[in-house]
């Protein structure tokens, strides 16, 4: 009787057409696996027991079971292999989100992570890139197990359902597996006490039960809070200020905590974002939030406030460097003080900032990072399909102010050389030009939801299929970027 190595090693020879990925390659009790390309298409190709075989779709073929890697076979292959599950991390362990809005990403990103000190969060999506890209969450889910299982990554991956803000959209992200929520307070947060006078602000804190203000006041109120190298006061506006920017937002945090986390059957790292706000969070603010969530019992994991200066996409930090430093610090000692991770969003290409976040968290924080990605795609996509680089240049820059709507962004568009005074070997460079950048960055959607006059899609599916072949320069130009981002980060 011949072995199952040998027979899917005799299926190979004789069907040249399937490239088999060397790190796949594994054995499981009497079965043998592995994961191929054939085509545009990859496949499992799986040897031996019966019964596993039959929990899975496909066909046979000269004893070989052919696998699409479909959902239903994601979920086979997640009972089987623990490590293509996500995971937890906890909060001592560096992690570092990025968003992978085409499904093709993980294989580099975990290339470049391996042997780091950093784990991945593969699948992190937001329900506005999940609309725009028309994917589920469960294709992102899919996507990560299989590049897991491609790659022989054993390590461990999170998957993060980012920035959610709604019950419906917890439940589904959690019910489907993920082991990470960022939940999105803005919603609930009152941008409104700005603007409020002092007669204001004073009227609507009063209009609070006097139990509660009296309870707020004995806690902040005449005394200071010491963290190591950071003293924290609170003057009475500040502290109404902070009650009524806040009180929505943190009964909203409790509830979800009660509903959704401490019930889920799985472990799930909690973040708490408030950093899409109109203003910076001062530190204040910052420790009276979090000190408010421990008091009522919940665990966070991280904590993404907004910062001094801006986080645009795809860019560069922008502002004061040296503000930012003193007002990271002072955000990476509450963190500290609280026993959580400082979290930080927008993080793509922020180089200028990355040894400063080291530095001040002593290498333990979150980073998320998820536009930086697909630009690479776009720039592997200039260098190799230049034809249809370009078609999708011009169709960016025409629909712009569309996309502009779902992002804070603003891109010096005049700065940006027309595409028809440049040089077809010289289409990379777009993706060296911090204006060009952003546009690209922000027009995926616009691009992958493009439609012709009957109704088919104007680049969607070339684009799949050009960056499919592309698949070996997307892995290297993903490797070589963020290995940028992690080496700056002494990861
Ligand atoms: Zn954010």
């Amino acid at each position: 009787m011949i072995s199952t190595v040998e027979t899917l090693s005799r299926f190979l020879e004789t069907n040249r057409d399937y490239k088999v990925y060397d790190r796949s390659v594994r054995q499981l009790d009497k079965s043998e696996w592995a994961m191929a390309k054939v085509g545009q298409e990859k496949v499992l190709l799986v040897v031996g027991d019966e019964d596993v075989l039959n929990r899975l779709e496909g066909r046979v073929k000269e004893g070989v079971k052919v696998a699409p890697t479909n959902h239903a076979n994601r979920l086979v292959l997640n009972d089987l292999f623990s490590f293509t599950k996500p995971t937890a991390f906890g909060n001592k362990v560096t992690t570092m989100g990025v968003g992978d809005r085409l499904g093709l990403a993980s294989p580099g990103h975990i290339e470049v992570m391996r042997n780091r000190r950093v784990r991945p969060i593969l699948a992190q999506q937001s329900i506005r890139e999940l609309n725009l890209t028309s994917r589920t969450i469960y294709d992102v889910l899919d996507a990560a197990a299989f590049a897991a299982f491609q790659e022989g990554y054993t390590d461990g991956f999170g998957a993060d359902g980012d920035h959610l803000k709604e019950k419906e959209d917890i439940k589904l992200a959690l019910d489907a597996g993920m082991t990470m929520l960022t939940l999105d307070c803005s919603d609930h947060i009152n941008n409104d006490v700005e603007s409020y006078s002092k007669e204001e602000l004073e009227e609507r804190y009063f209009a609070l039960p006097e139990e509660e203000r009296q309870s707020y006041e004995d806690r902040y109120l005449n005394q200071t809070f010491d963290l190591n190298e950071l003293e924290l006061t609170f003057s009475k506006d500040e502290l109404m200020y902070n009650v009524l920017l806040y009180i929505d937002a943190l009964n909203y945090m409790v509830l979800i905590n009660e509903e959704y986390i401490l019930p889920a059957t799985q472990d799930i790292d909690f973040e708490i974002s408030i950093d899409e706000t109109q203003t910076v969070t001062k530190p204040s603010s910052h420790f009276f939030v979090a000190n408010e969530l421990i008091n009522q019992g919940v665990t966070v994991n991280s904590l993404a406030p907004r910062f001094i200066g801006e986080f645009q996409k795809g860019v560069d930090y922008m502002g004061d460097i040296e503000a930012f430093e003193k007002d990271l610090e002072k955000h990476a000692l509450i963190a500290k003080h609280f026993d959580y991770k400082l979290s930080i969003h927008s993080g793509s290409d922020k180089f200028s900032a990355f040894p400063i976040i080291t530095k001040h968290t002593d290498g333990l924080f979150h980073l998320k990072t998820a536009g930086t990605n697909w630009l690479e795609a776009i720039r592997v996509l200039a260098k190799h399909d230049p034809e249809l680089f370009e078609r999708m240049h011009k169709y960016a820059f025409e629909h712009f102010p569309e996309a502009q709507a779902y992002y804070h962004i603003t891109p010096d568009l005049e700065s940006i050389k027309p595409i028809e005074d440049v040089n077809v070997a010289d289409y990379p460079d777009y993706m060296n030009d911090r204006n060009a950048r952003q546009v690209w960055h922000v027009t995926y959607g616009v691009l992958l939801t493009a439609k012709n006059e009957d109704g088919s899609s104007k680049f969607k599916e070339e684009f799949f299929k050009s960056l499919i072949n592309l698949e070996d320069e997307y892995r290297e130009s993903l490797i070589n970027h963020i290995g940028k981002h992690l080496d700056l980060l002494n990861l």
